[in-house]
This record gives structure tokens, sequence and C-alpha cells, in this order.
């Protein structure tokens, strides 16, 4: 049994650097950016990330893909957070949803309509993409490089940036607690990594933050996963 107030960890005080190494990371992507955005799914990480970018760009584009299928409580904070953050926000959506896909069909299917179609379509938009992936979450991404080439399907070559890379669950809680960033609620009720509501549970793992994602059936949903 996982008490779930055992899975916010005790954030404590930020590490003296991590901040400024993620902001000198950010000041090198945006000297050669002429169009980044940053994507948020509204995690902890991710408000974290959007709150350091807007130091430099308050206006830059925070792209939220609305895979019909989130939680009711990830609805309200998005909403809470665009106005209080003052966030250029946009919303991608399928162009025809389909509510209930995953269960129909599958999860892979589900994903492709509702995340990766609209998200990689968006990207052709921008030259950097900004996002708050850490090597931490997940043995997929273990590897991840603060400043990486990704290729679109289309062929289109953009660069992905992931300032946070190496900070940890603490670091992040510990930056958001110090800025009094307020977090999405959901975390209080012991969930570690959070998205779509059918395909998110506690983690059943407590040492593996998104053992709770998929019913532990996939690590990722595909917009992380390049074309060849
Ligand atoms: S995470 Fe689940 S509900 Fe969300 S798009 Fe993927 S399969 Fe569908």
């Amino acid at each position: 049994m996982i008490d779930m107030k055992s899975q916010i960890p005790d954030p404590g005080s930020p590490i003296p650097g991590m901040a400024d190494d993620a902001r000198a990371v950010i000041e090198r992507a945006f000297a050669d950016a002429k169009n980044p955005c940053i994507t948020s799914s509204f995690q902890a990480e991710c408000v974290v990330l959007t709150h350091l970018l807007q130091e430099a760009r308050p206006d830059i584009p925070v792209l939220f893909l609305d895979t019909v299928h989130h939680f009711a409580e990830t609805y309200a904070y998005k909403d809470e957070q665009a106005r209080s953050q003052k966030l250029n926000l946009i919303t991608l959506r399928a162009a025809e949803p389909q509510p209930g896909l995953w269960e129909r069909e599958s999860t892979d299917a589900c994903c492709a309509r509702h995340k990766v179609g609209p998200l990689f379509a968006a990207l052709e938009s921008y030259d950097t993409w900004f996002t708050a992936l850490r090597r931490e979450q997940s043995a997929s991404r273990a590897n991840l490089q603060e400043v990486e080439p990704f290729r679109l399907p289309s062929g289109q070559m953009i660069r992905r940036i992931s300032p946070l890379a190496a900070w940890t669950t603490k670091d992040v809680w510990a930056y958001a607690k110090a800025h009094g960033l307020s977090l999405l609620p959901l975390y209080e009720q012991g969930y570690t990594s959070i998205g779509c509501e059918p395909c998110t549970s506690i983690p059943f793992d407590p040492n593996n933050p998104r053992s709770g994602r998929w019913q532990g059936q996939k690590l990722e949903c595909g917009i992380h996963i390049q074309a060849k």
C-alpha cells in the first residue's frame, strides 16, 4: 500500500546553480531561435520551465494538447494558470476527436489521433521546441540531451530543447516552492506523472514515477519519438 502523501517530495531549498544552468541553456537556444514554443501538459516540470522561459519571453507560445481525455482537475488548473501567469496559450486538438478510442481500438491509435498527429502538425510552424523532459523520469529518457535535433514526420528538422534534463523531481518541487508556483492538485492525491485520465493511475512502483501511466504497458505516447 503506497502512502500517497509520501509521493510528494520534501522540496527543501533549490540546488544552487540548477536554475542558472537551465537559464544558460535557454539563453543559448533563444539566441538562435526564430520561432520558439513550449509544450505543456501542466505537470510540475512544465509549469517550472514555462516560468523560466517567461523570464526572457513572456509571450512564448505554450502549446497544450487537448486530448479530450484529461482530468477535470487538469482542465481547471490549466485555465487558472493561463489567467494567473498570462500565458500565450495555444490549444491543439485533433480535427476529429474520438473519445474512448483507447478502449474501442488501442492506446496507440488513441495517442496517434489525439497527441502525435496534432502536435507534429503544429510543430511545423516552429523551429525550436522546448520540453520539460527529464532524464530521471524514465528509462526511455535516460539519454536525453539538453539540445537535440528532432525530425518531424514531414522531414522538417527542428531543435528540441530540454533545459531541465538533469533536474530531479526534488529540484522541480524546490523551484516551484521558491517561486510560489501552485502545482496541479492531483499530486496531492498520490499521482506522480499525470496524463489523460483513462491512462493515469497511482504509480504501482513507488520508485518509478511513470509506472502509473498506461497501466505500465508502455512508456511513451509517441510525441517524443522522432521520425526515422
Ligand atoms: S494517453 Fe490514453 S486517453 Fe490520452 S490520447 Fe493516449 S490513449 Fe488516448
